[in-house]
């Protein structure tokens, strides 16, 4: 017979769920503003042109479905690389970067956090910034990590907490990992400038005891330009800085289901990348064995040809355009609702979401009485709005904040 009778209801995902409770709402005024997926100006998922053909390329060749290796499609993964630690990087050129291809940035996430478990040891503190995605903490706990947070979020200044943050790692224990997010922070949309990061990588090069985790969900999706979005993670490999780097597609590429990504660990040397990569084979293999090739060849597709990948650059700018031509109508629209709050923070965050600012109490009103589903720390992704809901989300966040 079952032997669950004790098995508890668990509760839902706090992101997910939402969706959920979204779909089920029959009023015509229902906005989503919970997940963090790009909406058309129509409120619809956009497939990039770039993508199709890529696409359309890839179905062409026939190929047969055979298992990809452990470590995945090598050709995206080599691409995938050079995406984030630039064509030229010396680091690949001394070929002491282990990458492997992961289910996407969340995949990503796990493997490393699973390393980290295995190297730095069971236990073994991850530090995230307060607060961070929401399931980080989740990810690292399952991998046997110790969760801690650092300062990043300032309320009283809707910006970052520069000397919390310094200070907090500062005082980080040898042998703990560190995570940082490598632009469009989710869920505040603060992220240091390009002088406030050379202040982090100079205190964290001075902290060889740590581990470092760049968390690349949006590069190319948060300024529109993927060079200046990997500004951060290129300072700290030129600084010769051991960095490893998670890398989503899903959202730049608008590949969510295809769930597109890799892990790459940046060493000091060749011999140590192999040794490095040959422990990331061995956690994957029991994990999923090996990952997905259709996206990947996709992805691949798209970063190998010089006129693809030009097109997907107009195309990844177009998405993060509208976004920031959204905080602008959002801004504006709240004031014209007669609000005589500050909201400069709408505009002057980055990437997918707004972190509003607005209290539990304030986000539950938005829901139930406006029937506008966002998370409960605040969060609006920006993607979620359009010309035709700006002025009636902008009206409900004047009501409930009054
Ligand atoms: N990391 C961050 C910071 C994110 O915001 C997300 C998605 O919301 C992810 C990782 C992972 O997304 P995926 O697993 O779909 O690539």
């Amino acid at each position: 017979g079952s032997s669950w009778a004790a098995v508890p209801m668990g509760p839902p995902d706090a992101i997910l769920g939402l969706v959920e409770a979204f779909k089920a709402d029959t009023d015509p005024r229902k906005v989503n503003l919970s997940v963090g997926a790009y909406r058309d100006g129509e409120g619809k998922p956009w497939v990039l042109p770039s993508v199709r053909k890529a696409e359309e390329r890839v179905m062409a060749k026939m190929m047969d479905k055979e298992y990809l290796p452990i470590v995945g499609d090598m050709a995206f993964v080599d691409c995938a690389r050079k995406f984030a630690l630039g064509k030229e990087s010396k680091a690949l050129a001394e070929k002491r970067v282990a990458s492997v291809q992961t289910l996407s940035g969340t995949g990503s996430c796990r493997v490393i956090g699973d390393f980290y478990a295995r190297f730095l040891g069971k236990g073994a503190a991850m530090y995230l910034p307060a607060p961070s995605w929401g399931n980080h903490a989740n990810i690292f706990k399952d991998s046997g990590l110790e969760i801690k947070t650092y300062r990043y979020w300032n309320k009283q200044t809707n910006g970052l907490d520069l000397d919390g943050m310094l200070a907090d790692l500062q005082a980080a224990p040898d042998g703990s990992a560190v995570l940082l997010h490598a632009c469009a922070h989710n869920p505040t949309g603060v992220d240091p400038t390009p002088e406030q990061w050379k202040t982090i990588c100079k205190a964290l090069k001075a902290r060889p005891g740590l581990s470092l985790f760049f968390d690349s969900a949006y590069q190319g999706f948060a300024s529109g330009d993927a060079e200046a979005d990997s500004f951060a993670v290129r300072y700290f490999v030129s600084e010769g800085v051991p960095i490893a780097l998670a890398q989503s597609f899903a959202k730049n590429f608008g590949l969510y289901g295809e769930r597109v990504g890799s892990l790459n660990v940046v060493c000091e040397t060749a011999e140590e990348a192999e040794r490095v990569l040959s422990q990331l084979k061995i956690i994957i293999r029991p994990m999923y064995s090996n990952p997905p090739a259709h996206g990947a060849r996709i992805v691949g597709t798209v970063l190998s040809d010089p006129a693809l990948e030009t097109q997907w650059r107009s195309e990844c700018k177009m998405m993060a355009d509208r976004i920031i031509a959204m905080r602008t109508a959002l801004h504006s629209e709240v004031l014209k609702a007669g609000s005589k709050k500050d909201w400069s923070h709408i505009t002057s965050q980055i990437g997918m979401f707004c972190f509003t600012g607005l209290k539990p109490d304030q986000v539950a009103r938005m829901t139930n009485e406006f029937h506008i589903y966002l998370t409960k720390d605040g969060r609006i992704s920006m993607a979620g709005l359009n010309s035709k809901n700006v002025a009636y989300v902008a009206s409900a966040m004047h009501e409930c904040t009054k």
